[in-house]
């Protein structure tokens, strides 16, 4: 029988290339890519193996028998090898290393070792192959075994990619048909017109497009900064674990970019990027940096006595001192740093981003240090301010903040002539979330400014609708964010509000803490003489917590001082402060401002703050913060008193 090998020569040209490219362009060393390097190593070999044979089996003379019937067993071996290493590279995709149990090996295992002795006994068994008295190959009974081993891989590999189906991406499903369909094809025309060499080139198409699209390098590789992405950060993270070793985890972020880029341009920001990048590829034997996102890199690294991280993190610190060079300008960004040390498989991948991710958020916020340790609390209070984060825009989409109002007892009108309004959250089980959690988060990432006007809105609707005027409510406070008092046009934003209700603009007082003074004085003044000049009153909140309340009070023409809790509290029990409240009330009274107190819980404070010339009170004693409704009862029942 002559051979038709011209598909099979064409089959290693193409594994010979696909495996050449693999090798030049170095890809991640991960485990799914050393399983990718045996199937394509075992292809090549096989095929030319395959002519090889072919080759002496047409020329039997050529090589002695034992010799022709070794290398035909040889060919087999390896053969027989390649859907049980395709099914280990298909396991590797769903399983980690260490998830592999016995059942896992028994089934990839136990077919191929029966292929081995089917294929070590044939020369006396003569099942498979053997060559006959006029050294002429011939095909044994059994050979068909050898291919039943094979459909049973490949029906393996169907139902590890239906039974893992959700976890599998689009492409890799695609690789297993094409793969077992082609091979199937194969074996069938091959068993047909056995002379027709094709199931090399079967295999071949499959490796190209497997590695194409599941092994290419490119995927593994941030083309613009020359360095691994985070897909091969996210495969060799799992390589590592499942070494079950100890290893670390640096996480960089580089601050300042958006000024560069501003200053010198994109290109500008991109060759920095890209220098980063270089430099910490060269890092002594740290080849395993990668680009997770943005600015942010890590490097993984195994940890032991020629690895301390600590030794690196100073080692960054200082290159990054020293600066880069772009374009002939010297940029000095500054860095943030997390370690992140790793024993076995303990922490998910997901967590893994996440603690980075959070670590570099608190390294880059603390002005003291720009390094940080990243730990499981970090990775819970990321956690957690993220989903609050989502809480804030789902109540802010769906209008779940409620105003709560806290009413102001005056002295001289014996009732309640002012209230204070304060804002609400309830968790999804009801729960209410104190402000002082939601409301600094807000301020980071700026949804206080939504936030605000909300309640602003929300109190403007409530007085108009409930004509709370006609309860004898003299005023309404607001309060105030520093980032709110930052913004130019916010006077206009809530006279406009005003206006659209049609609110009395005396009716409103707006709070704002010293803070928010000191962090914005310039358009806070500028905001404060716009609003001011229409009736507008502001009150200065917190009086007695901050440092330089005095120069506040000197420079700002605040209406009310709003004297803290903590003060009145103290007060009870320290003589000193009792002094420290007892001359603010008499000096703030000089200056002609009025004075609320906060935080009024009992009679003895009521009876000593009157002592003292105290306006007005704001606490549990008279009122908690009530929900609208039960505010509007409140007003109702003091209005039918006076009558
Ligand atoms: P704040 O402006 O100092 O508000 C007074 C806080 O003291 C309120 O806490 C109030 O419930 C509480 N309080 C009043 N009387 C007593 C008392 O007798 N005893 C005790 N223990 N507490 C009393 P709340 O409502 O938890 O608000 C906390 C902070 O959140 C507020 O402090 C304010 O800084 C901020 N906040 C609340 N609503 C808003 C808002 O709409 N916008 C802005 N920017 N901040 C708000
Ligand atoms: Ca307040
Ligand atoms: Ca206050």
């Amino acid at each position: 029988m002559s051979y038709i090998i011209h598909y099979d020569v064409a089959a290693l040209m193409v594994t010979l290339v696909v495996a050449g490219h693999f090798a030049i362009k170095k890809s991640v060393p991960s485990r799914q890519a050393s399983m990718f390097a045996w199937v394509l190593g075992l292809a090549t070999l096989a095929n030319a193996l395959d002519l090889c044979t072919i080759y002496t089996i047409e020329n039997p003379n050529t090589i002695p028998l034992w010799a022709n019937s070794l290398l035909n067993m040889f060919y087999l071996l390896t053969f027989n090898a390649i859907p049980a290493f395709y099914y280990s590279y298909l396991i590797s995709w769903t399983k980690k290393k260490n998830e592999w149990t016995p059942v896992h090996y028994f089934r990839i295992l136990s077919p191929y070792c029966i292929s081995i002795l089917l294929i070590l006994s044939s020369p006396f068994t003569k099942f498979i192959f053997y060559f006959n008295e006029d050294g002429v190959y011939q095909r044994g009974p059994g050979l068909f075994t050898l291919y039943l081993i094979v459909i049973y891989y490949m029906i393996c590999a169907i139902l590890q990619v239906i039974i893992h189906r959700a976890t599998l991406a689009r492409a890799q499903k695609i690789i297993v048909i094409v793969f077992i369909s082609s091979s199937f094809c194969a074996i069938i025309l091959q068993q047909a017109i056995p002379n027709l060499l094709i199931i090399h080139l079967a295999i071949a198409i499959s490796a190209v497009i497997m590695y194409l699209s599941l092994q290419n390098p490119e995927n593994y590789y941030n083309q613009q900064f020359g360095i691994y992405n985070r897909v091969a950060f996210n495969e060799m993270y799992e390589t590592y674990t499942s070494r079950g070793k100890s290893f670390y985890i640096i996480g960089l972020q580089v601050e300042g970019l958006i000024f560069i880029n501003e200053t010198h341009g994109m290109g500008a920001g991109n060759m920095l990027l890209k220098q980063i990048a270089e430099y910490l590829l060269s890092i002594n034997g740290s080849n395993y940096a990668f680009h997770l996102a943005g600015t942010k890199f890590t490097i993984m690294k195994p940890h032991n006595i020629h690895n301390d991280p600590t030794k690196l993190i100073g080692e960054l610190q200082q290159r990054f001192k020293e600066g880069f060079w772009v374009n002939g300008i010297k940029c000095t960004p500054s860095l943030s740093l997390c370690l992140l040390e790793c024993e076995g498989d303990t922490i998910d991948l997901e967590d893994v981003l996440d603690m980075i991710t959070y670590s570099l958020q608190e390294a880059a916020s603390d002005s003291t240090t720009s390094f940080i340790l990243a730990t499981n609390e970090i990775l819970e209070s990321g956690r957690k301010e993220s989903r609050l984060i989502q809480l804030m825009k789902k109540a802010l989409h769906e209008g779940r903040f409620e105003v709560y109002y806290q009413p102001i007892y005056s002295v001289k009108d014996k009732r309640f002539t002012m209230a204070e309004a304060l804002i609400r959250l309830k968790d999804d089980e009801g729960k209410f979330i104190s402000p002082d959690e939601f409301i600094p988060l807000a301020e980071k990432n700026g949804l206080i400014l939504e936030i605000g006007e909300y309640v602003f809105r929300e109190v403007c609707r409530f007085t108009t609708t409930e004509k709370l005027s006609s309860y004898g409510l003299k005023s309404v406070d607001v309060n105030l964010s520093a980032v709110q008092c930052m913004q130019r046009q916010l006077h206009s934003k809530l006279t406009e509000i005003m206006d659209e209700f049609d609110v009395d603009y005396k009716f409103i007082s707006l709070e704002i803490t010293e803070t928010a003074a000191v962090m914005s004085s310039d358009t806070l003044r500028f905001n404060m003489d716009e609003l001011i000049g229409k009736g507008i009153n502001f009150s200065l909140d917190d009086y007695g917590t901050g440092f330089s309340n005095m120069a506040t009070i000197i420079e700002y023409p605040f209406h009310t001082i709003k004297i803290d809790k903590s003060l009145v509290w103290s007060a009870m029990e320290k003589p000193k402060s009792l002094l420290a409240l007892k001359h603010s009330i008499h000096m703030v009274k000089d200056m002609d401002m009025e004075l609320v107190a906060e935080g009024v819980e009992t009679l003895e404070q009521t009876n000593m703050l009157k002592d003292m010339g105290c306006d007005y009170f704001q606490g549990y004693y008279y009122s908690k913060p009530l929900p609208a409704k039960d505010f509007l009862r409140l007003l109702a029942s003091q209005k039918s008193e006076i009558q």
